[in-house]
């Protein structure tokens, strides 16, 4: 792989590094808190970074306890399409939704937060999970001359391969940085991110591959 020189035109995306996706949170992704330290390492070759922050109402859509006789990864039919039922998590100012506390990115220029329509999850930082609602990032990313998004955090299969996926539907250049990144696997989700990101031309290294 060749190196990747950094410039003006890049920035890193954080994706999700919040307490309930981390081991002892309600819905942890496995070692997921192994990202904060090599999220922490990145931000500083960036010249800029935005977070973004899962961000849900109580009683959302994508919660199995909205749904009663359901249970988290159950998949439940909603005015959208499908959606996975999850436990609880993110909940708009509980400590599950801060950001994990050795996170450290003072340099952040934007936290976007997602998922905070009742009716509608999401997993993409560019549109809602009813595929048409967007959340804005993509229209900072533009006016603020940022061409190529790196991207990190949790999980490398659901938020972190969705917004790759769109951002390179946005036209932008995507590059996930693996070992930055940690999954779930939930039915295959591993997998399909693999195929679906190699399809949508986005490149895949690790932080070794960065120049
Ligand atoms: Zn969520």
């Amino acid at each position: 792989m060749t190196a990747f020189k950094l410039g003006d035109g890049d920035v890193l995306l954080i994706v999700d590094v919040q307490n309930d996706f981390c081991p002892g949170g309600s819905l942890a992704v496995p070692r997921g808190d192994e990202v904060v330290a090599i999220a922490n390492r990145l931000a500083q070759r960036f010249g800029n970074v935005v977070l973004t922050q899962d961000w849900h109402p109580r009683g959302h859509r994508s919660f199995a306890s909205s749904h009663p006789g359901m249970k988290p990864y159950d998949l439940a039919t909603l005015a959208y399409g499908e959606q996975i039922l999850w436990p609880d998590h993110c909940i708009q100012g509980t400590s599950g939704a801060e950001f994990h506390e050795e996170l450290h990115v003072p340099g952040a220029t934007l936290v976007l937060r997602k998922g905070f329509r009742r009716e509608i999850d999401s997993y993409s930082a560019f549109f809602e999970n009813d595929r048409t609602t967007p959340t804005g990032l993509a229209g900072y990313l533009r006016e603020r001359g940022l061409g190529r998004i790196f991207l990190a955090g949790l999980a490398f299969d659901f938020c972190v391969g969705f917004s790759a996926v769109d951002a390179a539907r946005h036209g932008f250049a995507a590059v996930v940085i693996e070992d930055a990144c940690r999954g779930i696997d939930v039915a295959g989700s591993l997998a399909a991110t693999r195929r679906s990101l190699a399809e949508h031309g986005v490149a895949c290294i690790t932080e070794a591959d960065l120049g």
